[in-house]
């Protein structure tokens, strides 16, 4: 269906750098397109140093609101007036709306995408009382740490190469969480409830993330955020030795509800999400 773009259609969008590949263009507009509202969602690239200005620039809500990914997510829980305790947790945002009075109200949804993840596709697993191993210290690490630590989760460990950002992200978050180092990985995992990659590693197509399972918990369910490939190499090691399989498209979408939600004022409606992505990711 073609919807006429007019006066009164409601503009949202995502914001990167890059943002060619962006995925969520493709989930928003397809709801839109199933509910019939008038609405349209963009992607926007601004320079790598022209966030603010760009953002500023939307104050009073011409443009409703802007999910925000690599590498604006910091610069947009700064530029908001308001942030949720989600978005100051994680100590980013990746949703900002323009309210018409010219507030900038930040939140971050990829906590709640990542635990949807997580109870559609290891349903058995609770977060709650639970131990979960993090790899990883950038932003979407403290995010998901800031998500389990909110759900109750007993212990989170992280374990990341630089370990002055894994301890920032601990002194943030409190004494639930933990540090590791690469060498004490086997550690890490041992009787972990859960495992979460939140590593870029893989991604370049140089690098790629070396992790042996056998110290996991025999139930805890695999998560990678990484959704280019979407079976990655880690998904498969966890597949093979029986562990639940939690993927990062999964995720995306996840945090893609609450977003819709904020910026159209409806309820995604009932459609494969998953089975569209999958076709633009072109499987
Ligand atoms: P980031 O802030 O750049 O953090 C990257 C992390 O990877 C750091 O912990 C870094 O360690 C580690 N790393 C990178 N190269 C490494 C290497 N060669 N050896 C060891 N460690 C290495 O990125 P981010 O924003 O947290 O994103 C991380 C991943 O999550 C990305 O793949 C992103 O696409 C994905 N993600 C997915 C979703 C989703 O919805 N599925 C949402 C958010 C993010 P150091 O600290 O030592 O540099």
């Amino acid at each position: 269906m073609i919807r006429s773009i007019n006066g009164a259609t409601v503009v949202a969008g995502v914001v990167g750098r890059p943002v060619k590949h962006s995925l969520s263009p493709a989930i928003h507009n397809a709801w839109l397109a199933e509910a019939g509202l008038d609405g349209v969602y963009v992607p926007f690239g601004p320079p790598a140093d022209g966030f603010s200005r760009f953002v500023e620039g939307l104050r009073g809500g011409v443009v409703r609101g802007l999910n925000v990914t690599l590498p604006f997510k910091e610069q947009a829980l700064a530029a908001a007036d308001e942030a949720s305790a989600a978005a100051e947790a994680a100590g980013a945002a990746n949703l900002l709306v323009f309210e018409p009075d010219g507030r900038i109200v930040a939140d971050n949804t990829d906590g709640v995408g990542l635990l949807w993840a997580f109870r559609n596709q290891a349903p058995a697993f609770e977060p709650g009382g639970g131990v979960v191993t993090i790899l990883g210290a950038g932003g979407a690490a403290r995010g998901a740490a800031a998500a389990f630590i909110l759900a109750g989760a007993r212990q989170v460990r992280l374990v990341n190469r630089t370990l002055e950002k894994a301890e920032a992200i601990a002194q943030a978050l409190g004494p639930d969480v933990r540090v590791f180092g690469w060498d004490q990985v086997e550690a890490a995992l041992s009787g972990a409830d859960a495992l979460v990659n939140a590593t870029s590693l893989g991604l370049d197509g140089k690098t790629t993330l070396d992790v042996e399972l056998h110290a996991l918990g025999a139930a805890a369910p695999v998560m990678d955020m990484v959704y280019r490939p979407l079976e990655t190499p880690l998904l498969a090691q966890a597949r093979r030795r029986g562990h639940p399989a939690v993927d990062g498209l999964e995720m995306l979408i996840g945090q893609a509800i609450p977003s819709f939600r904020a910026f159209f004022g409806a309820e995604p409606p009932a459609i494969d999400a998953r089975g569209l992505v999958l076709t633009a990711l072109g499987r």
